[in-house]
């Protein structure tokens, strides 16, 4: 492609409402420009990157057995409400009316649709497993749209569905999709991690994220400092086990803390360590309060206690409602002679000796409190987030924190959508059984923006060779030179008879601008025309380390293909 016939308008200037780098460099580079909030149009080189990291998942889909369709983005609400999303999925699910005033809602996922589908055409279990996918357009009216691709409210997504008999072939088919995602990531040059992930809303078991490791990541991954275990912070499971001392259980004291509300503040006030505190919550479980107890250096893992109550929803409870339940403000709330609620505790709890809690009386706590003597609970339970050096649950190693993007989630749904909208199969002895289902997803337009987030430099973009929009930059230092004009014309065509894909730089720019530029874009090889074109010479530069080579044109085409290989 020759420049002068396309268009990749670069900016200099960084654009003052990109925060993160792979917001700004996309925008800067030429290969995205926004048009409305978290929505964009992919100029020539962003459409180039989306079509390889397309063509990588189609490669690595087809392999593992699934098959492409394509499903309308419009989609009816009667859908939705036979699923029961239509009312339960809120305002990120675009909806709109036909000239009829019939409801619909813009694809934000294709649960329903590939369910109501696969309904219709599949009977038997003989049909089954069946894996489907596409690479389409969703539509979420996200309530912050930010960092470019990163999240937008109109993106691309490759999502896939499995359905199956029993539960062992859905265990087979989300192994092997698992590997593809690993396979798609790998060949993308990400460096990311499968994480053990929260099922949360959508009512499923099993299931993984992949998280391309980014300190602009919005989600926090624990993971193991020598195993490859590694969960979302959300699941990390707490092993710790903790002892208790062999002191004394001292009477129960009730004290004056004037004004001292937090762990810090009051521990410090009686002389105690925050670990010795009990820090007590009052969270709103669906339509019931209960009191929740943790280690005052640890924090309540709301998703944990959500599923450990196999609640829907799990809040902390409000201002007012705390001082109407339990007497008091969020600073005093303790569990002794707590009557009206139920209280449940993390583990860490019970092995406190001689610990202090609130009083439920403003500005009054207890001391030498001892759990099971002073107070009971309903359970004791993992209901904490896991901590920087906490043991890793695989028994190996200590964890470690990292920030993460999630680009890619696995998911074994089992028959939620199929019991809901009714999607049976006939199995061998004739019983008519409810689909087993699976889904998967990768974001490709946020894939395209985790790499430029991975791969860059104070220049620009870095593309790895497997997704950059083109091979090689061909540039000629001055076009008005008709030696460099016909060599770069004859390389152009020479190497793009090679097989390889070519952006010849033909703008009558200064060379500046036109290395600066190149820079910015960021392809793998560039190759100046320059002082030696009459000799046939040209100069190749590597973009990711700077080696610089002169090169005879007729060793050119092997020698960056030879670059492009190792790279
Ligand atoms: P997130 O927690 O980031 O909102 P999600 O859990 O809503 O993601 P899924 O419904 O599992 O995401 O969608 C599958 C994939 O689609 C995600 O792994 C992610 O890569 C991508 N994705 C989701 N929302 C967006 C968005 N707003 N913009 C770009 N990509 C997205
Ligand atoms: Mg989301």
């Amino acid at each position: 492609m020759k420049q002068s016939m396309t268009l990749i308008p670069t900016l200099r200037e960084v654009p003052s409402d990109a925060e993160v780098k792979s917001h700004q460099l996309l925008l800067r580079a030429g290969f995205i420009r926004q048009n409305a909030s978290g929505v964009y149009t992919y100029m020539p080189l962003g459409r180039k990157v989306l079509q390889k990291v397309e063509a990588i998942i189609r490669e690595e889909m087809n392999n593992a057995g699934a098959a492409e369709l394509f499903m309308p983005a419009l989609q009816q609400a009667e859908l939705w409400q036979e699923s029961g999303r239509w009312y339960s999925y809120g305002p990120e699910l675009m909806r709109l009316r036909d000239r009829h005033d019939r409801e619909f809602a813009l694809g934000a996922t294709h649960e329903e649709v590939i369910t109501s589908l696969v309904r219709d055409e599949v009977k038997s279990y003989k049909r089954l497993p069946l894996t489907l996918y596409q690479i389409q357009t969703k539509f979420r009216d996200e309530k912050r749209p930010r960092f470019g691709l990163l999240r937008g409210r109109e993106f691309i997504m490759k999502d896939a569905y499995s359905f199956h008999a029993n539960q062992e072939s859905l265990d087979q088919v989300y192994d092997r999709l698992f590997q593809a995602y690993s396979n798609v990531f790998k060949r993308c040059g990400l460096n990311f991690r499968a994480v053990i992930a929260d099922s949360g809303a959508m009512g499923g078991k099993d299931t993984h994220e992949f998280m391309v490791l980014s300190d602009i990541g919005e989600d926090t991954i624990a993971y193991s400092d020598t195993s490859d275990f590694a969960a979302n912070i959300e699941m990390a499971p707490v092993t710790a086990v903790y002892e208790k001392s062999s002191e004394p259980a001292n009477s129960l004291e009730k004290v004056h803390t004037e004004n001292k509300k937090t762990i810090e503040e009051v521990s410090s006030f009686l002389q105690v360590q925050e670990k010795d505190c009990i820090k007590s919550l009052l969270f709103k479980v669906d339509d019931r309060q209960i009191l929740v107890l943790v280690r005052g250096d640890h924090e309540v893992n709301d998703i944990k206690l959500k599923n450990f109550l196999e609640a829907s929803v799990v809040e902390l409870a409000d201002v007012n409602t705390t001082k109407e339940v339990l007497g008091c403000s969020v600073g005093s709330l303790g569990p002794i002679g707590v009557e009206n609620v139920e209280v449940f505790a993390d583990h860490a709890v019970e092995a406190i000796v001689n610990g202090v809690c609130g009083a439920n009386v403003e500005d009054y706590h207890f001391k030498n409190v001892n759990p099971e003597r002073d107070f009971k609970v309903s359970a004791y339970a993992d209901l904490r987030f896991i901590k920087e050096g906490d043991p890793s649950p695989d028994g190996q190693g200590t964890i470690v924190f990292a920030k993460g993007i999630e680009v890619g989630h696995v998911f074994k749904l089992g028959t939620r959508y199929s019991e809901a909208m009714n999607a049976v199969f006939l199995d061998e002895n004739g019983r008519t059984q409810p689909m087993i289902m699976g889904c998967y997803g990768i974001g490709v337009s946020r894939t395209m923006a985790a790499v430029a987030e991975q791969f860059s430099d104070e220049n620009g973009l870095v593309w790895p060779s497997n997704i950059t929009p083109f091979d090689v930059h061909l540039i000629a230092v001055n076009m008005k030179d008709s030696d460099q004009a016909a060599l770069a014309e004859e390389l152009y065509s020479n190497l793009k008879d090679s097989g390889l894909d070519v952006l010849l730089d033909d703008r009558q720019e200064r060379p500046g601008v036109k290395f600066a530029d190149s820079d910015l874009i960021g392809l793998p090889v560039r190759i100046t025309v320059g002082k030696k074109a009459g000799e046939g010479i040209v100069e190749v530069k590597i973009r990711k380390n700077g080696d610089m080579q002169e090169v005879h044109k007729d060793q050119l085409a092997d020698t960056i293909k030879g670059i492009l290989q190792e790279l």
